[in-house]
């Protein structure tokens, strides 16, 4: 059984009850009320008329003739003379009327009115209109209303709130029966979603159910656990190849260092081998530092600090820090930046965001080719922008690039040396700068790296 919907239950069901019961109260007491106030004003109005009569023509045919009025009705009529000797009556034989008359002759009343009217106890309201003789006997017209009427009406209205009442829960029933299953259902199957999600299975459809707040909720925790999924599988896909790229320079290591220890080796050769190690682990190095700069990112540990410096003095230090392996390659490198060109950012992460795109546009550029890089304000931003005649990038591969482990044709790094991190790393600094990075680039004519801060 659901906790939510018997909580929903609970709650509609005592509302309503709430609310129902009061109007049927509220209607009951009014309704009988009505019917009293018009029943007494009828009696009053018929028990004054008969006085008016009698007045102006008080005879024992008069009298007769008003008893015989009310003869046929549901009231009755008794005459009085003062002394409480009967004149005239409607129903002679009525005991209850003797009765209550004894009652209405004990009151002693001498104003006209109502003189009973507790219609729950008794079986008539009563009403008393004295009258007066000028000169001549004087007593009471008392008019009698049987209550049955308004006790059969009490009772119609019972039964009719009764049927009301049991009706208006059978309809809460139906009403609560599909708001379960319109709002607790898919409730419980979003709770069950995520209690699947925390056990780490992130296999989870859940059934569209429209545009409301559920239905947003509903898409949410399916945008999490696809999400989720695609975090684990890249997760997972991350993992395998940083297990590759760090096996495959070990397999070198381990092979030359092997080659490197045999005695028969000339010293020439074991030092060609002592360098190939010494370079294999240095890429390993630069790998792992690279790793563990993403992990930091990812963190979110990493901060950028900003402040503002000289553009131009910057980038000649980075040039004097490359040139010795551009001149390697005969390759040129130009630096054009305005004297006072100034940038704000965390002259660290620039550093390694420039570095890294100085070392790609190396490694992908042939000999005797310009590199520059250069700096300048546009459009109110920074921009950034290192400039090759390499290899370029396959268009269809643009949009990759700066994915973790991503590599253009795989053979390339190998011929290179890459390992698919550093543009990851680049896009991150450039991110956490609350810039972006861009590249232009077309096969055999050359590349742009282009970072706007
Ligand atoms: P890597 O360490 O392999 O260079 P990067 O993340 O720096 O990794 O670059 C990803 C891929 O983008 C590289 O494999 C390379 O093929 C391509 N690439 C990056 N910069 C350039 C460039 N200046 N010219 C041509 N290709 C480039």
């Amino acid at each position: 059984m659901n906790k939510i919907s018997i909580k929903l239950a609970t709650y509609f069901f005592i509302a309503v009850l709430i609310m129902e019961v009061s109007l049927i109260l509220y209607l009951h007491k009014n309704i009988i009320e009505a019917r009293t106030d018009e029943e007494y004003a009828r009696l009053l109005a018929s028990g004054a008329n008969h006085r008016d009569v009698l007045e102006d023509n008080y005879s024992a045919t008069t009298i007769e003739h008003i008893a015989w009025m009310e003869a046929n009705s549901d009231r009755e009529v008794v005459i009085i003379d003062h002394a409480g000797n009967l004149a005239g009556s409607s129903d002679d034989d009525n005991p209850i009327l003797a009765q209550t008359l004894a009652l209405v002759s004990k009151l002693g009343t001498d104003t006209e009115g109502i003189v009973i009217d507790d219609w729950k106890k008794t079986p008539y309201i009563v009403s008393v209109h004295p009258y007066q003789i000028a000169s001549g006997p004087s007593g009471y017209v008392v008019m009698f209303q049987s209550t049955r009427s308004i006790e059969q009406l009490v009772d119609k209205l019972n039964l009719h709130f009764g049927l009301a009442g049991v009706t208006s829960f059978v309809v809460l029933f139906i009403i609560y029966a599909i708001l379960s299953k319109l709002l607790t259902r898919p409730l419980i199957r979003m709770k069950e979603a995520t209690e699947k999600l925390s056990n780490g299975d992130f296999n989870v459809s859940l059934p569209a159910v429209g545009n409301d707040e559920l239905g947003e909720l509903s898409s949410s925790i399916q945008k999490l656990a696809t999400d989720l999924e695609r975090l684990k599988t890249e997760r997972n896909e991350f993992l395998a190849s940083i297990a590759h790229e760090l096996s495959t320079p070990l397999t070198y290591l381990m092979g030359y260092s092997k080659i490197a220890m045999r005695q028969e080796l000339r010293e020439s050769e074991r030092q060609h081998y002592l360098e190939i190690i010494a370079e294999e682990s240095n890429r390993m190095k630069e790998l792992v530092k690279n790793l563990l700069d993403l992990a930091k990112m990812d963190e979110t540990t990493f901060t950028v600090t900003k402040e503002r410096f000289e553009a131009r003095p910057f980038l000649e230090d980075l040039q004097r820090l490359v040139e010795p392996s551009f001149k390697l390659k005969h390759i040129q490198l130009v630096v054009r930046c305005d004297e006072d060109f100034q940038i704000q950012a965390d002259p660290l992460r620039l550093e390694q965001i420039v570095l890294n795109l100085l070392d790609n546009a190396l490694k992908y550029s042939g000999e005797q080719t310009t590199v520059t890089m250069e700096a300048f304000f546009e459009k109110g931003k920074t921009v950034i922008r290192v400039i090759d005649f390499g290899m370029g990038i396959p268009a269809e591969e643009q949009a990759f690039i700066f994915e973790k482990l991503y590599r253009v044709e795989k053979s390339r790094s190998r011929t290179f040396g890459g390992s698919g991190i550093g543009l990851a790393v680049v896009k991150e600094l450039v991110e956490a700068h609350g810039g972006r990075i861009e590249v232009e680039s077309s096969v055999g004519k050359g590349s742009t790296f282009t970072v706007i801060l």
